[in-house]
């Protein structure tokens, strides 16, 4: 097995394939790690209609085995491991995969993304058992059934659309009386007549015997509290980096403390210059991990492009 790199990717979202493309085509020794499924938050996307070159739309996994095949064809090795820590020994860089190995590399490309948000309120015991982040995974188990769905942005809102095809009835939570979705995907949602808006409310916790049954919504005006008889609950509040990998390495508290951790912002989420460089000499960010004022596949591989570009100077000048 190999151990040492130009560059190691992290993460086979849009991103992370974006990168290795550009990588592999500069013929640089590369490798990209992925700790799941390649394609990322896209691959349970239902339909993408903002992403260029499809005039009809693309459905996520379409879009996300398209962007992996095209990484294949270029000669992009890919390897399914689980990072768990990333050191910086001199100008090397020491990561460690939940195989227990290590590799080394010049640079690295941090593109592990973003996972959904959870609530907090008594769902994680109804995980598949009526709770779920992935309408186009779950959404057929609710077939002629009522669900809630949490959320204002674009996901709650799009999700909640395409739920409609299984649910006769749609309850979607959110805690201000506007929401934060695109104006298209607004419009659409209005008209639909199995979508139920219930504004300015949060869900509050959810209860049921084997799945949930009943989920409960409290006003956060009024403080009121109700109850919606429902079979499943959909929750999109947003979305967290990442970045477990660098909390107990290279953000430990003793980093941090030292002023040697990647400067991220209070939610975790990796600050970059326009080149994509890391506070930290070769370690580069790109994608729905970093800092940017729009996560989207569009923004995503734009990131990763200019990344790998600054990648393969950084190791060039390494080299000189
Ligand atoms: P988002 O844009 O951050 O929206 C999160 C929503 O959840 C907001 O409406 C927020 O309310 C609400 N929220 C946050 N915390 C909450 C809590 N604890 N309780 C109740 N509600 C809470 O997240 P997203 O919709 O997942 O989208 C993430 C990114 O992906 C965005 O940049 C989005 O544009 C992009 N995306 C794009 C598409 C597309 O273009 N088709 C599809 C999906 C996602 P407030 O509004 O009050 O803050």
């Amino acid at each position: 097995m190999q151990t040492d790199y130009d560059l190691v990717i992290i993460g086979g979202g849009p991103a992370g394939l974006t990168a290795g493309i550009y990588a592999a085509r500069a013929r640089m020794n590369v490798v990209l790690y992925e700790k799941a499924a390649t394609g990322g938050q896209v691959i349970v996307s239902d339909w993408i209609e903002n992403y260029p070159g499809f005039p009809e739309g693309v459905s996520g996994y379409d879009l996300g085995d398209k962007m992996l095949n095209q990484a294949k064809n270029l000669g992009l090795p890919i390897e399914y491991e689980d990072i768990t820590a990333i050191e910086v020994d001199g100008e090397k860089k020491v990561v460690h995969l939940g195989t227990k190995k290590t590799v080394t590399a010049k640079a690295v490309i941090i593109a592990s993304g973003a996972s959904p948000r959870k609530l907090n309120v008594g769902e994680e015991k109804f995980m598949s058992k009526g709770v779920s982040f992935c309408a186009t995974c779950d959404g057929p188990f609710f077939r002629d059934k009522t669900v809630v769905a949490v959320g204002g942005g674009d996901t709650a809102v799009q999700e909640s659309i395409f739920l409609t095809r299984f649910a006769k009835k749609v309850y979607l939570v959110h805690r201000r009386n506007e929401l934060r979705a695109a104006k298209i995907l607004q419009e659409r949602a209005f008209k639909n007549e199995k979508i139920e808006f219930v504004w300015d409310s949060v869900v509050s916790g959810m209860d049921g015997f084997f799945s949930v049954e009943n989920v409960k919504v409290k006003n956060v005006k009024t403080g009121e509290e109700k109850n919606i008889k429902a079979d499943g609950c959909f929750i999109w509040v947003g979305i967290n980096p990442n970045i477990d990998f660098l909390k107990n390495s290279l953000n430990s508290e003793s980093n941090i403390k030292a002023g040697k951790s990647l400067k991220m912002d209070d939610g975790g989420f990796i600050y970059t210059n326009e080149r994509m460089e890391t506070s930290i000499s070769g370690i580069f960010a790109a994608g729905d991990v970093r800092t940017t004022p729009l996560k989207q596949i569009a923004t995503a591989v734009g990131d990763a492009a200019i990344a790998a570009m600054s990648a393969e100077h950084y190791v060039e000048n390494l080299q000189d």
